[in-house]
């Protein structure tokens, strides 16, 4: 008996090569770009790993979650770290990047995470990378969750290292992952002798024995599951169209955040201004005198397939995520996540108008539609 998910053929070097090059035009991207053999938290690490060591002093943006975490690796790695957090509810700006420059002009490496699905905020990459430019520095970027909810452009924004996943906005596997990798960023590894080698961590094996190779032999057997998802999920997003995709994404986070506004009972958007709002994800702030950890797993019981979660570790309490992202951009999910808040927040004895809600998150959609939208 053959099973569909057992019995494969191997996935060829060739076909290999033509999904990373699917992948290099959704970033619209001239760059080598590598597919790495596990979750985005692999060329993550190994990104920062390649190209940060003694010598280096790292701007280390933390917008959220992910920000503390590189900043742990690069400390690791041995690297100056100097680290501008700003609060979660807003996004860093491209003035505040300048100043750290102003102040440390020794920067020379600079990480940043894109969107953050995990708080709700997007940072103005195009406007920063300017500065990073400006200032020559090598620039790191985690585009894990922007990629398919808004614009990643890492050749026109100067990016020298774009890491994606395709689990979030793209809708596909989670178990594979992407880097592009920029001329500069090569040479930074190669000059590193502390950059992992023969490992699974590295980024130069594949170079060296993969693309210099003119990308013949592979290094170890591809996850070829992972992969065949891979190449389907960017096929469906050809298909739809990537500017279709965005946009959907736009629009669901526009009216899940009118719909929240709208709906009372002290429910707000957690992120304070709507042009730092995350296309890919809406954070909100669970009501005073609740817990959005509480409010959540009432939402759930009523309906358990909704992509809602409260926050990780300290804003458990506080943040409600509505992870509108991949087949869940849709005006159905969004009505339904606020519907199903609107009965958890009944149950907690608050006074909230759904009507209202889904109301302005239906004018908001339509509206977002009609939105002139920038590159
Ligand atoms: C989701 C995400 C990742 C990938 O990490 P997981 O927790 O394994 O999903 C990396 N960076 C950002 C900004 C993300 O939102």
């Amino acid at each position: 008996m053959t099973n569909l998910l057992l019995d494969l053929p191997p996935l060829s070097a060739a076909r290999f090569a033509s999904i990373e090059d699917r992948v290099a035009r959704l970033l619209g991207t001239g760059q080598d770009v590598v597919i790495t053999q596990g979750e985005a938290l692999l060329p993550l690490e190994g990104a920062i790993r390649a190209t940060a060591g003694p010598g280096t002093t790292a701007l280390n943006v933390i917008t959220g979650p992910y920000g503390q975490t590189f900043g742990d690796w690069l400390r690791d790695c041995g690297a100056t770290v100097v680290d501008l957090t700003v609060p979660f509810h807003t996004a860093v700006t491209a003035e505040q990047v300048r100043d750290a420059f102003a102040e440390h002009p020794e920067i020379d490496f600079v990480s940043l995470v894109h969107a953050e699905a995990a708080t709700g905020n997007t940072n103005p990459v195009a406007a920063i990378g300017e500065v990073v430019r400006e200032h020559g520095a090598l620039f790191y970027l985690d585009a894990v969750a922007s990629v398919g909810a808004e614009p990643v452009l890492p050749d026109a924004w100067g990016v020298d290292l774009c890491v994606i996943g395709a689990q979030k906005a793209m809708g596909g596997p989670a178990g594979v992952s992407a880097v592009s990798v920029s001329e500069r960023a090569w040479a930074r590894m190669a000059a590193n002798p502390n950059a992992p080698r023969r490992s699974y961590l590295s980024l130069l094996d594949w170079k060296e024995r993969w693309i210099d190779g003119g990308r013949t032999t592979l290094l170890h057997a591809p996850a070829q599951l992972e992969m065949l998802a891979l190449e389907a999920c960017v096929e469906r997003i050809e298909t739809e169209g990537l500017e279709s995709v965005m946009a959907r994404h736009a629009s669901a986070a526009a009216a899940t955040r009118a719909g929240a506004s709208a709906l009372g009972g002290g429910i707000a958007p957690y992120v304070h201004d709507a042009a730092d709002a995350a296309p890919v994800a809406t954070t909100l702030r669970a009501p005073s005198g609740t817990n959005a950890s509480e409010l959540v797993a009432r939402a759930l019981a009523a309906d358990p397939d909704l992509p809602l979660a409260a926050g990780g570790g300290a804003l458990a309490r506080e943040m409600i995520r509505v992870n509108h992202y991949g087949p869940d951009a849709t005006r159905g999910t969004v009505r339904a996540c606020l519907t199903a808040l609107a009965t958890a927040l009944k149950d907690a004895g608050l006074s909230v108008d759904l009507p209202a809600a889904l109301t302005a998150a239906e004018q908001a959609w339509r509206q977002s539609g009609l939105a002139p939208r920038t590159p």
